[in-house]
């Protein structure tokens, strides 16, 4: 089979793929301790640009500072990196997945002066959410608690509970799930967060504190406000007042923006959307976002790197 991501940045080097395997002793595999970044870049009329590179470095290195994970790069060597892993990548609009992580050195739980490892690949994946509009269930498993672990972090730990959910679909036949937090609001999906739009005029999303609150979530946000005039409102969503709702949609670096068509809620009441109509709201939101990160939206230019 031919690779089409020949290369790997690794510490520092660009290096082969098959060099870049690691021991089944590494520290990271047995306790879930590293960090990872999810970029995307998209195929642009200036050539191939990466969407808020500068953000996702950010959160890259918050990430790492939660875990006491020492990244011995700057933020910008980091960005840099993932540029030149996107030149010596064949194809234009793809994924880039930094992980930073702890070798095979020590077993100790608490990592004492182990070295943090880094590297960066890019690959191409299919399309997150294959659908134009989906249908959801809240899932019976619940967003984890953020007293236990940093939410706002993108740890590899956390996606115990994202993974979690994602079994349950196969066992139904929804297209995506909705996770509850523990005081039983709407928290965001397994890999995405979510908006809903109100009378056409008032768009909620949950509040930051159970939830992963950061790229697209941000965008849409500004995008919005520019846009439609319309401040977004965050709120504590039971779902119970998910009929409240006309539209809602998806969001996420993977997800981009998806229309969510139904949300069947824990007590079986399927809540119907027009979100997939040409017409909606969510449609027009969809749409400023495509144009945003293909180089269509000119004051929006400094996120595409
Ligand atoms: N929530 C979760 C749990 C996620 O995994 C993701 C994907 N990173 C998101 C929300 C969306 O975040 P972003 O827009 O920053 O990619």
């Amino acid at each position: 089979m031919k690779i089409k991501t020949p290369w790997i940045w690794k510490n520092g080097e660009m290096i082969e793929r098959d060099s870049a395997l690691e021991h089944n002793l590494t520290h990271t595999l047995h306790y879930w301790w590293w960090v990872f970044e999810w970029i995307r870049f998209y195929e642009t009329p200036v050539w191939t640009k990466i969407f808020r590179l500068k953000e996702h470095i950010e959160r890259l290195f918050y990430s790492a500072w939660v875990l006491d994970l020492k990244i011995p790069y700057t933020e910008k060597e980091i960005m840099q990196a993932c540029i030149d892993v996107v030149k010596k990548s064949w194809e234009k609009s793809w994924y880039i997945r930094p992980i930073v992580y702890y070798g095979y050195e020590k077993m100790w739980l608490y990592p004492w002066w182990m070295k943090a490892q880094i590297a960066i690949s890019a690959w191409k994946w299919w399309k997150y959410l294959s659908k134009d509009s989906v249908e959801v269930k809240v899932s019976k498993t619940r967003r984890i608690h953020p007293t236990t672990t940093d939410i706002n972090a993108k740890i590899c730990g956390n996606y115990a509970n994202s993974i979690l959910v994602s079994l349950e679909i196969h066992k139904e036949w929804y297209d995506e799930w909705l996770l509850l937090d523990t005081e039983w609001y709407i928290a965001e999906g397994p890999g995405e967060n979510i908006f809903f739009i109100k009378n056409k005029k008032e768009i909620h999303t949950p509040r930051i504190w159970t939830i992963l609150a950061w790229i697209t979530r941000d965008s849409i946000i500004k995008l919005v406000k520019d846009k439609f005039w319309i401040i977004v409102k965050e709120r504590l969503i039971p779902p119970y007042k998910l009929n409240e709702y006309e539209e809602c949609f998806f969001v996420g670096t993977a997800a981009e923006v998806t229309p969510i068509s139904s949300i069947t809620d824990i007590h079986w009441i399927k809540n119907i959307y027009s979100s997939w109509d040409p017409d909606s709201i969510s449609k027009k939101i969809q749409k400023i976002y495509l144009d945003t990160v293909s180089w269509k939206e000119e004051k929006y230019l400094n996120w595409l790197h």
